[in-house]
């Protein structure tokens, strides 16, 4: 029997199979699509999930080529602008990347590492019992110990394990297109068609007008209403335009175009005896720019447990650990992007000024630091249990400026191989060892040490700051046995 399916090949399906098979299984991936997916869905990536790239060492060869890589210059939170620029160490990062490109490396790496992906299966039927998870398939049969939903927002493994997706569905319907452009006529300069580049409100809806890359002009259309039965045709967007407002627009080619309505769900459970869910098949989020930066962080917290797991470390138990943990993330994430939506939406004069009043609040350092950390993930702390521990514990590790015996560090290059990290701050360095079972230890130097020691999980948090109680909490997370994570300096 294999150990883990997932089932989808979409950035999360993907994500996740390159984790496991970095900590030494070997995934299966099952797609339904015969070919990868070439639809322009995210742009880009906003938040934790780039520290967890560069952690990976997967930020440099994601970054090339890439429009920006590194702290965002600002952020249209529902329609009002954030800027970031000109405040030192503004929580949220950002990396453009077109998701065809996200999906082709994460690919390549994954298969690279061990994970096998095979398309032209599709997940009909699932069945499971205390051994494992028998996956019915339209090409046969397959079998795992674990199964992990990430097949996207119309979730076939949600539907088959009875998870529930409550939530709402606007009210709003966005046609948005891709069109060929030179960079000539109207569109150079968007004002002299009488409109700005980015949204334009009229009492009909909304229209967008923005290029992202050369040679290609992205215009979105929103207004009330449902999902166009059947495909966007070129006809049927130049009318919604003419509804929006009130004329006819010159654009080019049409080189992609779809309608979609958004929703705001989270499902009620994460997790269904040996089946996971994970990314959209998890949740929808009703604005962008964050729909990524959760489910790719979520595939990263389940993938070292599952590993941890499956290769007899820790305990079944440390598996509920993934949806205690995630889905009130993802909750949070859901709350945001619902203020995002209400505040884009918002009509009329009352919607301006609400508008105007957040952009005014927002100009502020506080409040916007408040809401970059929100946007990045940095506000996040898991659970940190019961013995009030250092307040680093169950927070993502700061990037710390390092002197190791091999040279200076940064805390992300410690964690190339997604393995736990027993960092020892206390001054002495030496050569970096081989810890208890597979936790890495490493003695460095750094200018201010938060705590003598810290033990960091393999997706990037802290699971213990300080030495004392420090050996129970690598027995718990890690399975390792005290003396190998002794906490004296050799
Ligand atoms: C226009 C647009 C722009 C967006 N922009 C952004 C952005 O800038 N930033 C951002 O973070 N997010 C953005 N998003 C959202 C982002 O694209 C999704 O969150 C992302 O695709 C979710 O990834 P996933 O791996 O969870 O699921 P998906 O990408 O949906 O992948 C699911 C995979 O599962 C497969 N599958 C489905 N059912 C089955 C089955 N029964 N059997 C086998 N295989 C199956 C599918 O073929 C697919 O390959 C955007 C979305 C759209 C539509």
């Amino acid at each position: 029997m294999d150990d883990v399916m997932i089932v989808g090949a979409g950035p999360v399906g993907l994500m996740l199979a390159g984790e496991l098979a970095l900590a030494g299984l070997r995934p299966i991936v099952l797609d339904k699509r015969p070919e990868p997916s070439e639809l322009p869905k995210a742009n880009g990536l906003a938040g934790q999930i780039v520290e967890l790239l560069d952690h990976r060492g997967l930020l440099g060869p994601l970054s090339e080529g890439s429009g920006f890589a590194g702290p965002a210059p600002g952020f249209p939170f529902g329609q009002v602008p954030l800027r970031f620029a000109g405040h030192d160490d503004m929580p949220l990062r950002l990396l453009l990347i077109q998701q065809p490109r996200l999906e082709r490396l994460l690919t390549e790496r994954a298969g690279r590492l061990g994970a096998e992906i095979r398309r032209g299966h599709e997940v009909l039927g699932l069945v499971q019992d205390e051994e494992g998870v028998t996956l019915e398939l339209s090409t046969g049969r397959a079998r795992a110990r674990y199964a992990v939903g990430c097949d996207g927002g119309h979730s076939t493994v949600r539907a088959l394990t009875g998870i529930g997706f409550p939530g709402s569905t606007d009210d709003e319907v966005l046609r948005l297109g891709h069109f060929a452009w030179d960079g000539q006529g109207p569109f150079e300069e968007p004002r002299a068609e009488g409109l700005e580049p980015g949204w334009n409100r009229t009492p009909a809806g909304r229209l967008l007008l923005t290029s992202l890359r050369p040679g290609v002009l992205v215009a979105g259309v929103r207004e009330r209403g449902a999902a166009p039965e059947g495909p966007v045709t070129p006809e049927d967007f130049r009318a919604a335009v003419r509804r929006v407002i009130g004329r006819d627009l010159p654009l080019g080619e049409p080189l992609w175009l779809s309608g979609t309505v958004a929703q705001a769900r989270l499902a009620d459970r994460y997790r269904a005896g040996r089946v996971f869910l994970a990314g959209d098949a998890a949740h929808l989020f009703p604005a962008g720019g964050t729909a990524l930066n959760v489910g790719m962080t979520e595939a990263v917290n389940l993938a070292w447990k599952l590993a941890a797991v499956l290769l007899g470390r820790v305990p079944e138990g440390l598996l509920d650990t993934y949806e205690e943990e995630r889905r009130p993330v993802a909750g949070r994430a859901l709350a945001q992007t619902r203020a995002q939506a209400a505040l884009e939406r918002a009509p009329g004069e009352d919607g301006d000024a609400l508008r105007a009043l957040l952009a005014e609040l927002f100009a502020h350092e506080q409040p916007l630091r408040h809401l970059a950390a929100i946007l990045h993930g940095s506000d996040t702390r898991y659970p940190p249990g019961p013995e009030h521990p250092h307040p680093l514990v169950g927070r993502f590790v700061p990037d710390l400026r390092l002197s190791t015996a091999e040279g200076e560090r940064r805390v992300a290059e410690l964690m190339r191989a997604g393995r736990p990290v027993l960092l020892d701050l206390r001054g002495e360095t030496g050569p970096a060892s081989p810890g208890g079972g597979w936790i890495d230890v490493v003695r460095a130097r750094c200018a201010e040490p938060p705590a003598d020691v810290l033990l960091i999980r393999p997706d990037g948090y802290v699971a213990w700051a300080g030495t004392d109680g420090l050996a129970g909490a690598a027995r718990a997370w890690f399975g390792a046995e005290p003396p190998a994570v002794r906490a004296t300096p050799a």
